[in-house]
């Protein structure tokens, strides 16, 4: 039986229900395979269980914490809190700001996308918000959720090295949602919450921007300036998951929130069940007796008024002295985001003492701190240069792991070292993009896809190293860039004497709207430096003005990562039309003479070819395909003559040039036209002549001396429209035109004694399907005509697909014999 049949056969049994079905399948000759997986599916699953029985059950249900004299008392509110139920207009708010891409809850299965888009579902809701919230009775109904596990690190069969991760509903995220924007707003009218030092979960403050460049200041100035430092991390085991409830209730009254909210926070918090699914089994209900839970929307706030009982404590000058000065009035002694805290210092009794006063809280809120797993790192002087050295720091007569000399230690997704080497980002980025890239390149994919897995994917998750750390552009160019320029080159058939500088441009300037990972790196530093500039809290803006220099102006030139990219695009655009004359020779004469409103439809167009047509498209764009003239510049041919007509084989002789392949540009030019007149053919009441077998010849209307491509006659109106079609390299674009429009201006004169008005549409196409600027008209006739903006870009998209179609035909051709083929037909 396969994996997945197994999977659905036993994914609701419960635990009872697998034993049985074990005991019965031992004696009768079952497959082994399905032995084993019944066998399995009940171990982890009784594991699982039991592990999350134990987490979750309440320990010491009725022990009170009552907040002790060394916890400062908060002032009373200034700011009364709004005990109002949330409007219409907050529940819309808050929806409209929630991800769309959140799982939804397993056991309602509604998506807030319903939300997001029905007016009258939010009405409703609003509705029974509030009547929860005036009820201060949170339903049973809205306190049943489910848990997903997400692997951290280590053995898989172990539930304590997983992350659960709990989905709500989202009626009750809703809620929740609510109650923390009203409960936030009271904290920071009242200034109950410190910011300097306490970061996670605070709106406008991008906290682990500021810690890892706080940080790195720190240890700078240690080594630079030989001043010593001692910095210890904490770890709590299941931070936030053994906040006692009644922890909860104490530290609601100490921040002085209505008995009300009180009330509501503690019908949440009682009898609250969720389930852990995973993909082959799910437990029944479990009651979470303690903790908050992590996914939910409320929880993060509640655990950092918590901890703000400890920063409350130690925000007082007796302990602020303690900490590391990185300017005169602002000593740095305590970072805490979220339940990640490190101590700083200036002496190692300085941080035992922070230490100290750390272990006494976690002994009164019931915290336990793991000290195997918190480090110390330490830095001194020692005679006239910085040297690390291993700090000897305690935590309830445990002696912390200091980090060992040359090695680093990691805060918040940031590695520090004594030589701020950034050795492990960097192996970790190349690790990375090596690894994705090559998965890429396997895949059996079209290359846009590639380009596309590359572009969404791949620089999303470089994204967060490239944040935090102080790489150089350099780096990132000679490191990264290189590889991806490698793959993208073998991606798209592109030989290494031809330029990526055209498939760097936006996709409106025909390119395929990629960048390298080094622009993706400036733009993450764009938003780090961002965030310090503009940051609440003025030691960090001090900070950004302070490290304003060196590298760092490369990054603060710009206000926005558009604007990177932007620079990026134009430097690649400058580098086509100055120093690559003949790899920029499309991109110069395209963007003076092409109608730059068709442009998009053209990318569009040329990401539905098949891989060889597409490839093709890009190799011509860089001017790299294989005539005999570039096969002569890369050393492997000697000759570069055509061999049809001894003129130099150039891509322009190939594709629109040689005398001896006119029958083959004409079946191009025929191609066109035949598609064009199929797509007139229909327009009532008018006369249709064309220049092609099976039509009326324009003639018949013009004589002998002009012959026009095609004639539209429209009887009612007394009007004629004279089309000629040219298809040319995209250098001749302007020149066809300009030459065309002289050519038919006695014909235009002659035809106007016999009909009212004669507009002439002046189509020139380039052999790649550019269209021209004077294309125009050829809209506007289409649009008289009566055809609308779908028929019209179906008809445009059409034309360029013949366009590189045929020009890819003609090309492939080349030195070969021409069997006039039939028209292209698409
Ligand atoms: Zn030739």
């Amino acid at each position: 039986m396969p994996d997945k049949e197994l999977v659905n056969k036993y994914k609701d049994q419960t635990v009872k229900a697998l034993k049985k079905c074990l005991k019965q399948l031992k004696p009768s000759n079952a497959d082994p395979h399905e032995i084993k997986y019944v066998a399995r599916t009940l171990r982890d699953k009784l594991q699982c269980l039991n592990y999350f029985k134990k987490t979750l059950c309440s320990i010491n249900p009725n022990k009170l914490f009552y907040i002790p004299s060394w916890i400062p008392k908060l002032s009373d509110p200034i700011v009364n809190f709004e005990l109002q139920p949330p409007t219409y207009r907050q529940v819309t708010n808050i929806i409209r700001r929630m991800k769309a891409s959140g799982s939804p809850c397993p056991l309602d299965q509604l998506s807030i996308i319903c939300f997001k888009r029905c007016p009258f579902l939010r009405t409703y809701l609003t509705e029974v918000i509030r009547s929860v919230w005036s009820s201060k009775s949170v339903p049973a109904e809205w306190k049943k959720a489910c848990s997903i596990l997400i692997h951290k690190k280590g053995n898989t069969s172990d539930p304590s090295n997983f992350r659960p991760i709990t989905l709500e509903t989202i009626p009750l995220k809703v809620f929740t949602s609510c109650l923390r924007n009203a409960m936030f707003s009271f904290l920071t009218a009242n200034n109950f919450i410190e910011h300097q030092i306490q970061k996670g979960f605070t709106p406008n403050l991008s906290g682990t921007l500021e810690y890892t460049a706080q940080m790195t200041n720190i240890l700078n100035k240690a080594r630079i300036k030989q001043r010593s430092v001692v910095i210890t991390l904490l770890d709590l085991k299941n931070a936030f998951g053994e906040v006692h409830h009644n922890l909860i209730q104490s530290v609601l009254d100490y921040h002085h929130i209505p008995k009300d909210v009180c009330e509501i926070i503690k019908s949440l918090y009682t009898d609250f069940n969720t389930a852990f699914i995973t993909s082959e089994f799910s437990t029944p209900f479990i009651t979470v007796g303690r903790g908050v839970l992590q996914g939910d929307c409320l929880s993060p706030l509640i655990f950092n008024m918590c901890v703000n009982t400890f920063i409350q404590h130690i925000k007082t000058d007796k302990y602020r002295q303690f900490g590391f000065i990185t300017n005169l009035l602002n000593p740095v002694h305590w970072f805490q985001f979220a339940d990640d805290a490190a101590v700083i210092s200036g002496q190692d009794s300085e941080n035992q003492h922070l230490l100290n006063r750390f272990s006494i809280w976690c002994q009164w809120s019931n915290m336990i701190v793991r000290v195997d797993k918190c480090s110390t790192f330490g830095i001194r002087k020692s005679l006239t240069k910085s040297i690390q050295y291993l700090p000897k720091l305690l935590i309830n007569n445990e002696l912390i792991p200091a980090t060992k000399i040359g090695e680093s230690f990691r805060y918040l997704g940031k590695y520090f070292d004594f030589s701020m080497s950034e050795k492990e980002h960097k192996q970790e980025l190349v690790t990375l993009m090596d690894d994705i890239m090559s998965e890429i390149d396997l895949k059996p994919l079209h290359p846009k896809n590639k380009l596309l897995l590359y572009s969404r994917y791949l620089l999303s998750k470089l994204s967060w190293h490239f944040t935090v750390t102080t790489l150089s552009k350099t780096w990132v160019s000679e490191n990264m860039d290189s590889v991806v320029n490698k793959y993208v080159r073998k991606w798209l058939e592109i030989p290494i004497s031809g330029t990526l500088s055209n498939v760097y441009l936006t996709s409106n300037k025909f390119g395929l709207n990629i960048y390298p990972p080094s622009i993706k790196f400036v733009q993450c530093q764009t938003v780090a430096r961002n965030a310090l500039k503009t940051s609440p809290n003025h030691s960090i803006k001090d900070l950004w003005k302070t490290t304003s220099e060196n590298k760092n102006i490369q990054y603060d030139v710009y206000t926005s990562t558009k604007e990177v990219l932007k620079s990026f695009t134009s430097g690649q655009e400058g580098k086509l039309q100055n120093h690559l004359i003949l790899q920029g020779s499309f991109f110069s004469n395209v963007i003076n003479f092409s109608l730059s409103k068709l442009n998009g439809i053209w990318s569009k167009s040329q990401s539905n070819l098949p891989k060889n047509i597409y490839n093709f498209t890009i190799r011509y764009i860089n001017n790299s395909l294989p005539t005999r003239k570039n096969l002569t510049k890369w050393g492997i041919l000697s000759n570069f003559d055509c061999s049809f007509c001894l003129n130099p084989e150039t891509l322009l002789h190939v594709v629109a040039g040689c005398q001896a392949y006119l029958p083959r540009f004409t079946w191009r030019h025929d191609s066109f036209l035949s598609f064009i007149a199929q797509t007139l053919q229909p327009v009532n009441n008018s006369n249709l002549f064309v220049d092609l077998p099976g039509y009326k010849s324009p003639s018949i209307v013009t004589g002998d001396t002009f012959r026009p491509d095609l004639l539209l006659s429209i009887n009612s109106d007394c009007l004629l429209y004279i089309l000629e079609l040219s298809v040319g390299y995209e250098s001749n674009l302007q020149t066809n035109v300009d030459r065309k429009r002289r050519r038919y201006e006695d014909l235009i004169t002659q035809q106007k004694k016999q009909f009212k008005s004669v507009k002439f549409v002046n189509l020139s196409i380039s052999s790649l399907g550019v269209f021209s600027k004077e294309c125009h008209s050829f809209l506007d006739m289409l649009t008289d005509l009566g055809l609308d903006k779908r028929h019209q870009y179906f008809a445009i998209r059409k034309i360029m697909s013949i366009a590189i179609r045929t020009t890819y035909y003609i090309f492939c051709c080349r030195d070969k014999g021409w069997l006039n083929p039939e028209l292209l037909n698409i």
